[in-house]
């Protein structure tokens, strides 16, 4: 159980993309930020630096023409949120208690008291577990087969070439209509005789002549070379058994994300997924003085730049906070760390005790 106690006034879980945005702009502002992230753990497959560590080229972070490695641009990030002064633990945090301020969190040997909490710990993508799936040098993850169709559906490996795309949901439709922008062919796998997605997707994708669906069917392997990539993929029919290689250059799985949120379960609010619910017009939780920024709260865009982006609104959000100025809320309301709310048409403040106060001028007869 924990044994020591740091005191903070700000800490980040994650550092993806939206943690050292986080970190970079609370260490400018002298706030002395703690950045806590997971070690490094192939069964948990953990990075520090995040999903980016996983992928090869970037294309399509700005600010980098030629494009930049996944680890590349996350090593600068870091080095970047360094050079501020930012603190680095490298931990899981197992559990929080977010019931007051200050926050609690705890690790194996430690507790973490802080007032301000900034959760960037991101979403996994949900994997099928079949051999030739695993990040390169392992199998051919980064080298043809991915989970992020925006991401890596323009490079030049998967142009004009046929593709598999994996899933039945909204994802896999999104991600396979996304691809045939590219692709010379799109092959939907999917392991039922009918599609989860809606319907309105169902039929984008049953109109796209580049898509066509492989129906009660699994992919059991994806096959290939490091030199080549992927070749082909082991299809299996789930009716009658028959299996058969299906020629390929490159596989997306599409069945779905799982944002890192378990440890908030039952305080902080969530969709039915998991993702943690934000203003909208802020990155405040629904608990003050807790943001929640990138992929953890982000089941539309998921991407590095809005991670970053949002990151950079946590940092500003919980900066006004620790300065006693408001920050909207997902209620509409905005509220201070001192606990003052002003209601979300603006024109009352109420005091910590109850008491309500007019936020309007007063009308000036004439
Ligand atoms: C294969 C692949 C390729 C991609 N390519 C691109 C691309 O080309 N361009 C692009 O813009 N986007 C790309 N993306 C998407 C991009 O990586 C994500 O949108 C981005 O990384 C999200 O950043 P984040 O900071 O929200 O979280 P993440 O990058 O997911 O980082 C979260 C961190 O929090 C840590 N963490 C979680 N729980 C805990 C805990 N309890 N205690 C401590 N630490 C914890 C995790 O270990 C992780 O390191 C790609 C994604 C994948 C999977």
């Amino acid at each position: 159980m924990a044994n020591e106690t740091i005191k903070r006034d700000v800490v980040i879980i994650g550092s993806g993309p939206a943690g050292l945005t986080a970190a970079i702009y609370t260490a400018r502002a002298s706030l002395k930020p703690l950045l806590i992230d997971a070690p490094a753990d192939a069964h948990k497959q953990t990075t520090p630096g995040g999903q980016l560590m996983i992928t090869t080229d970037v294309e399509n972070y700005p600010g980098f023409s030629k494009g930049i490695q996944g680890p590349e641009l996350m090593e600068e990030f870091r080095r970047q949120a360094e050079r501020f002064g930012t603190e680095f633990m490298e931990t899981w945090i197992t559990e929080v208690d977010l019931s007051e301020r200050p926050f609690q969190l705890y690790t194996e040997s430690q507790t973490i008291s802080t007032e301000t909490l900034i959760i960037a710990s991101g979403a996994s993508a949900k994997w099928l577990g079949i051999p030739g799936e695993a990040k390169v040098p392992n199998g051919f993850g980064g080298n043809g087969v991915s989970a992020c169709a925006t991401c890596d559906g323009p490079l030049p490996a998967f142009r004009n070439r046929t593709l598999v795309v994996v899933g039945g949901g909204d994802t896999a439709m999104e991600e396979a209509t996304f691809l045939t922008r590219y692709a010379a062919k799109v092959y939907v796998v999917h392991r039922r005789d009918k599609l989860r997605a809606s319907k309105i997707m169902q039929e984008k994708a049953f109109r796209n002549e580049k898509i066509e669906f492989i129906w009660n069917t699994a992919v059991q392997e994806i096959l290939g070379s490091q030199e080549e990539g992927v070749t082909a993929v082991r299809l299996r029919n789930l009716q009658t058994g028959d299996e058969q290689i299906f020629p390929c250059s490159g596989v997306f799985v599409a069945i779905g994300h799982k944002p890192n949120t378990d440890l908030f379960k039952g305080q902080l609010d969530m969709d039915e997924v998991g993702y943690l619910k934000t203003s909208g017009h802020s990155t405040a939780t629904d608990v003050p003085g807790v943001f929640a920024a990138g992929d953890v709260q982000d089941s539309v865009y998921r991407q590095a730049i809005t991670a970053a982006g949002t990151g950079c609104m946590a940092a500003i959000d919980a900066e006004r906070f620790l300065d006693h100025l408001p920050v909207a809320m997902p209620s509409g309301e905005e509220i201070t760390d001192e606990g003052e709310h002003v209601t979300a048409d603006h024109k009352a403040i109420i005091t910590p005790d109850g008491h309500m106060i007019p936020n309007q001028e007063p009308q000036v007869e004439i």
